[in-house]
């Protein structure tokens, strides 16, 4: 089979290697547009469910993948002017660029061409290709070029973030709330190497526009976000990857959804296909999960529109319960002056609890009483678990 990838992200990448691994006479190859050690963003997290997988799927990634990641241990969370409030948990966060280079490295490796510097602008130059995987993000052109065919729905959330590095490694994943003249904001950071942390900072449109970050440039943004989060930061510098290098900047996260995942020989996978909010770090998940379930697919099915069909009927259901805890925990940091004047334990638990359709139709502190009530009694934490996915479906 001829495969072309129009992607070289997470998900473009680990199917290629799937394929080939599984066949050494497929002819895979990943276009990607940028230069190779050039990509956005910078550490993900991910947790043992995911290592789990990747183990089964292909060992030798998921060994480079967990010798290079960082394990982070408990959450804290920090409201300004109150005391810090500490939850246990752990997990493990990777460089999005070591995380690639991995992946490049096997994809290689096994057979995989992978060109850089290849920007595809459409699936015309690629009429040879038996399987057209559209794996190129969010922003995906050939998703657009057919948009009524797969029947996109593109929804931009209401607060701004943008997606940070700094040299303070976090040991813990760090929710840190500041109260400025313009409102709250708050990063959410954690360590992804030896050297490096993630940190994302978010606020309402009404808070950013009230600091002015509607008018600074990239560096006076850096400054401005190091002052405010002094504190949190213990005196390490922001880091901001160049627009020209993949771009950072203050965005609105999109959420993506389309009705089709697949329109004759092109098929949808990863941020192409859906986005779930950062703040349930997710989608390097989902999107390496549909790579494993569209090579499973494409082994065990025949033909080939048969195969597409049931990998996309299989990832939607899949991914439901996903974007519903994606979209209640978008609406949740959307709703932070409705939760952060309560005490921080309380402002934890509901940060923790911020999957639950309930909390937002119910006032926070009654709902507290009630997750209070029930954590403190075995039967009713499992009728709790019983209940739950039924109360999710009613309600997303
Ligand atoms: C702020 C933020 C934080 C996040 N944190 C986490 C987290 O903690 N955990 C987690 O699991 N997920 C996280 N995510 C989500 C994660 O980054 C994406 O879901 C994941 O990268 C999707 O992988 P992908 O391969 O589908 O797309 P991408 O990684 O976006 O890869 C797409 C690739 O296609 C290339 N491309 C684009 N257009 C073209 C073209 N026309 N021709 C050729 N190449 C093209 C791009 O350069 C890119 O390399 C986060 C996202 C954001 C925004």
């Amino acid at each position: 089979m001829r495969i072309a990838c129009i992607g070289g992200g997470p998900a473009g990448l680990y199917f290629a290697i799937l394929m080939k691994a599984r066949d050494p006479a497929h002819e895979v190859t990943v276009f990607e547009r940028n230069r190779p050690g050039v990509t956005y963003g910078w550490g993900v997290v991910f947790w043992d469910d995911l290592v789990e997988q990747l183990q089964a799927s292909d060992p030798a990634t998921a060994s480079e993948i967990g010798a290079s990641s960082l394990r982070w241990n408990g959450q804290l969370l920090a409201v300004e002017g109150k005391p810090p409030v500490h939850m246990g948990g752990h997990g493990y966060g990777i460089g999005r660029q070591r995380l690639l280079d991995i992946l490049v490295e096997r994809a290689t490796g096994l057979g995989v061409r992978v060109e850089f510097d290849s920007e595809i602008e459409d699936a015309a130059r690629l009429s040879d290709a038996d399987l057209i995987v559209a794996c190129d993000g969010v922003n995906s052109r050939l998703r657009e070029l057919r948009r009524e065919q797969f029947q996109t729905d593109v929804v931009a959330g209401g607060n701004k973030y943008i997606w940070l590095g700094t040299s303070r490694v976090f040991g813990a994943f760090t929710f840190a709330f500041v109260h400025t003249d313009a409102g709250w904001i708050w990063c959410h950071a954690y360590g992804f190497d030896a050297s490096t942390s993630t940190f994302i900072a978010e606020c309402s449109p009404e808070t950013w526009t009230g600091l002015g970050f509607d008018r600074l440039g990239e560096a006076e943004t850096l400054r401005l976000l190091e002052q405010i989060f002094e504190r949190h930061l213990e005196g390490n510098p922001l880091k901001s990857k160049a627009r020209a290098q993949g771009g950072t900047a203050w965005l609105n996260f999109r959420t993506v959804t389309n009705e089709k995942w697949h329109t004759d020989n092109i098929v949808l996978m990863g941020d192409t296909a859906h986005t779930t909010h950062f703040t349930i770090g997710s989608g390097t998940r989902l999107a390496l999960e549909d790579a494993i379930a569209l090579a499973a697919r494409l082994q065990k099915e025949t033909p080939l529109p048969t195969a597409l069909e049931r990998y996309e009927n299989k990832r939607r259901s899949a991914l439901l319960r996903t974007q519903s805890d994606a979209r209640l925990s978008s609406r949740w940091f959307e709703s932070v002056p409705r939760y952060i004047d309560l005490d921080p334990p309380e402002v934890f638990a509901l940060l923790r609890e911020r999957r639950s359709p309930l909390l937002p139709r119910v006032p926070p502190r009654t709902y507290y009483r009630l997750y209070r009530t029930t954590q403190r009694n075995a039967a009713l934490r499992k009728l709790r678990r019983w209940v739950a996915p039924a109360v999710k479906s009613l309600y997303s």
